[in-house]
């Protein structure tokens, strides 16, 4: 990173998927421009807000997440914290180039298939407006684009691929973890950083795949600045009662660390560590890390819980120590994860139905998703075709199927917002090939709606595991 006197750059930071300040390479990248002005910020984004399916658990997390990130910022520098300004990036961003003269804009990397597209039209407008745009990785051990490249242009539909694909890159070592800033620098003045006499757009607040949750009065939108005009982080406006979040689980960046760091001293369970030995039935502590939510907000960097574990398998070894293998052991968990996000950036929005899908298998399942409506555009909706198969969906939805195995679970699932691998295997097996045979799709978004670590390309497990075959 630069030192020394800073440039005349205006830099805006946009928070994504990268709740933290440890091993950021996008925020590395930012600060190394020495910016006379920084302003992290987060888009409180309308399509996440209304057409994406989230639960009060993965709200809480989310805002816990925000909220941590934000004290670490003003730890470093009271002047600033994380700015949450209330409209969506296609319309914001180029009010904010403007209003606060923005001559760069940072962020990391995103495949899924809205991010995408988002970021495509971000990067035009930044073009036209003379923004330059720095785009970093530091979601995923490898770049997705990279390993999709080194698998002959293809998705990577097995451990096998990923990993002859990895080891063409830098022979299957990601990049090294990066030290987290020491300092901060300021935003505009409180006068400049105003965004009062901004005009507001529209937000399309319908169809609202959330509003059974929504029992409170939705707010958000009411000020970009939020109603206490502060960017603060919006735990009272989203309209959803947080205190049926019952999760136990706990968002924000120092948790994440403190759970690694625990997981990390206890060097014989690294070591030893084998996906298939440990349970869903293990409780206090799980058998399992129990990461995955802090990787899906970026709380945790991938590559420092990597190389963490890395570090204390060498030790094991040089101890003669035993140590568990790949795919088994903790760095294959991680592999499966860049597994499904090199799967799924090829083929962008397809990979989410069995429609239009050419790695998915068709099987002709009950409460199959419509085909894309006159727009062209799938919108979940689905025809009952069997009210036996609807009624089981429901009651597998509930947890009242009467198999007690399945009801724990996903009564576990509905309070906690996590389920161990074999248990979501359980109960995804359960409603399709297992006994109900509905649809993966219905699946998916229960859980897209109840999983607090919910991924769009891992939660795709549903259909690989399941039709045997994608
Ligand atoms: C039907 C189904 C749906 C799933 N949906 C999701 C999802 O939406 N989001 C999600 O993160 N995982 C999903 N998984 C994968 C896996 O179950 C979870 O990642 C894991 O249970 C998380 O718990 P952990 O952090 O304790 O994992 P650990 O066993 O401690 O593994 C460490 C990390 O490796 C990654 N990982 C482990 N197993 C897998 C896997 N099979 N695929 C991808 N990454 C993996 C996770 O990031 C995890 O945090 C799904 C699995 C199935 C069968």
């Amino acid at each position: 990173m630069k030192t020394g006197a800073a440039s005349n750059s205006v830099v805006l930071y946009w928070h994504r998927t990268d709740l933290r300040l440890h091993d950021s390479p996008a925020l590395h990248a930012a600060l190394a421009l020495n910016p006379s002005v920084f302003i992290p910020i987060w888009t409180w984004d309308q399509h996440y807000v209304y057409k994406a399916r989230v639960g009060p658990n993965r709200w809480k997390f989310l805002l816990e997440c925000q909220s941590d990130l934000s004290r670490a910022y003003t730890k470093l520098n009271p002047k600033q914290k994380l700015h949450v300004v209330r409209e969506g990036p296609q319309t914001i961003l180029p009010k904010l180039w403007e209003h606060w003269g923005v001559t760069h804009l940072v962020f990391e990397k995103d495949t899924d298939a809205y991010a995408r597209d988002r970021d495509n039209e971000v990067m035009r407008l930044a073009q036209k407006a003379g923004v330059e745009v720095i785009v970093k990785l530091g979601r995923t051990l490898f770049d997705p684009d990279e390993i999709v490249r080194k698998n002959n242009g293809k998705p990577t539909m097995s451990i096998t691929q990923l990993e002859k694909a990895a080891v063409k890159i830098n022979n299957g070592n990601p990049e090294k973890p990066l030290d987290p800033p020491k300092s901060i620098p300021d935003p505009w003045d409180d006068e400049r950083m105003d965004l009062s006499n901004l005009k507001r757009d529209s937000i399309d607040s319908q169809p609202d795949l959330n509003v059974e949750h929504r029992t409170k009065k939705d707010e958000q939108y009411s000020d970009l600045m939020g109603p206490t005009r502060d960017f603060a982080v919006p735990w009272q406006d989203i309209g959803i009662d947080l205190s049926q979040a019952k999760t136990p689980h706990r968002g924000g960046e120092q948790e994440a660390l403190r759970i690694l760091g625990e997981c990390i001293k206890n060097e014989d369970y690294i070591g030893r560590f084998e996906k298939p030995n440990t349970s869903p039935a293990d409780f206090e502590p799980q058998s399992t890390t129990l990461l995955s939510p802090h990787l899906h907000f970026g709380s945790l960097s991938v590559r420092k819980f990597w190389w963490d574990v890395q570090g204390v398998m060498e030790k094991q070894r040089k101890a003669k120590k035993p140590v568990s293998t790949v795919p088994t052991n903790l760095p294959g968990q991680l592999l499966f994860r860049d597994m499904y996000f090199a799967a799924q950036a090829p083929l962008g929005h397809s990979f989410s139905h069995t429609y239009g899908n050419e790695v998915a298998r068709f099987i002709d399942w009950h409460l199959q998703t419509n085909p894309p409506n006159q727009d062209g555009y799938i919108d979940g909706s689905y025809d009952v075709d069997s009210q036996e198969a609807e009624e089981w969906f429901q009651r597998w939805k509930d947890g009242r199927t009467g198999f007690p195995w399945i009801d724990a679970l996903m009564r576990q699932l509905r309070q906690e917002g996590w389920i161990h691998h074999l248990g979501r295997h359980s109960v995804a097996c359960f409603l399709t090939r297992g006994g109900c045979y509905v649809s993966w799709e219905r699946g998916a978004e229960v859980f897209e709606e109840l999983l607090i670590d919910r991924e769009s390309s891992s939660s795709k497990q549903f259909r690989r595991e399941l039709t045997k075959g994608w």
